[in-house]
């Protein structure tokens, strides 16, 4: 038996999204419904921080998206569009096909053969199905649309995205330095009456940014800027709360992020790390009066480095 939220259905969506968004809902479970009510599947232990009534059902396994056999972590999703780094062209092509043989909802493969330039866009080979590099992709109750040709996306975030954005409270100035399409700026601006400001270089992004801000539902606000960070940070005050998503160079940044930061406010910093240099790292921040609130490896990278988040607090 499964605890399940019972929901009437005109109050569904929201409640399935506030689920999600306080991480409760239990996706090993299909939401079930019928003609009134819609039950929600709650993880254990989750019943107490529900808000609805709950009822304790048999759970109805959901039906997991289809993957070949040892490609597990191989492909990233994103809406429609699939995208795998395996470096076997012809393993590569077979397993491509055999997605699409087996999920309906994918219909484009493509081969990430690198990244590349300022905007840190993918080389894009297609592989199978359709030609199609616009996506519309949902996480954390957020939609977003993008064209993977043009800007820099990772779903892999999502995770980091939604503890971040419930790490906000409502009234926060905040900036999103490299903000891309603007995932973070949507997964915080969805959930929380803030105001933030996103700047990237790349006009594809904000050109997505802006279109996936008209597909929300929005709580708080974000403020676009198209132009490089050092030239739209001069005229900006100070801020509760700034990211840095720019894993390979953050580190330029640090000054000019740490001047537009509060006293006592929060830095979420992400840098693709080895053992060895983010003990360097520690150093330079405690040298420059940052205490850290919070490290954990966001994915691995390389053989020896990962992608680390550090949360930092200005004392
Ligand atoms: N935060 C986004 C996300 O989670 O999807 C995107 C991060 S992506 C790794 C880095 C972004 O920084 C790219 O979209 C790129 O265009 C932008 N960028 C790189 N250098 C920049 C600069 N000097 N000023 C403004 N944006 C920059």
């Amino acid at each position: 038996m499964i605890h399940h939220l019972k929901v009437p259905k005109v109050m569904a969506q929201d409640a399935i999204e506030r689920a999600r968004r306080l991480g409760i809902l239990d996706s090993n479970f299909s939401i079930q419904n019928d003609a009134e009510y819609v039950l929600i599947p709650l993880v254990e232990g989750a019943a107490h921080d529900a808000g609805y009534p709950t009822v304790n059902v048999p759970g109805r396994p959901a039906q997991k998206k289809y993957q070949p056999q040892g490609t597990h972590g191989a492909f990233d999703v994103i809406g429609h569009i699939a995208i795998t780094k395996i470096r076997n062209r012809e393993r590569a092509v077979s397993l491509a096909r055999a997605l699409i043989d087996a999920n309906r909802s994918i219909t484009t493969v493509y081969l990430d053969t690198g990244i590349q330039g300022e905007y840190r866009i993918r080389n894009l080979e297609l592989l199978a199905g359709t030609d199609n590099p616009v996506a519309v992709y949902r996480e954390n109750g957020v939609i977003m649309t993008l064209d993977v040709r043009k800007v820099y996306f990772s779903p892999r975030l999502a995770t980091e995205r939604m503890l971040v954005s419930k790490d906000v409270s409502d009234g926060e100035e905040i900036l999103d330095m490299f903000s891309g399409i603007g995932p973070f700026s949507m997964n915080i601006a969805r959930w929380h009456n803030c105001t933030v400001h996103a700047i990237d270089s790349n006009p594809d992004a904000i050109f997505y940014m802006e279109r996936s801000m008209m597909m929300n539902r929005l709580s708080g606000k974000i403020i676009p800027h198209n132009a490089d960070v050092e030239k739209a940070i001069s005229g900006m005050n100070k801020f509760h709360r700034i990211i840095m998503n720019l894993p390979h160079d953050a580190f330029r940044y640090l000054g000019i992020a740490l001047d537009h930061l509060n006293s006592g406010g929060i830095l979420h910093y992400y840098e693709i790390l080895d053992v060895a240099s983010l003990e360097g790292r520690m150093e330079e921040f405690r040298s420059r009066s940052l205490e850290l609130l919070l490290k954990r490896v966001v994915h691995g990278y390389s053989s020896r480095e990962s992608m680390y988040a550090l949360w930092l607090r200005k004392t």
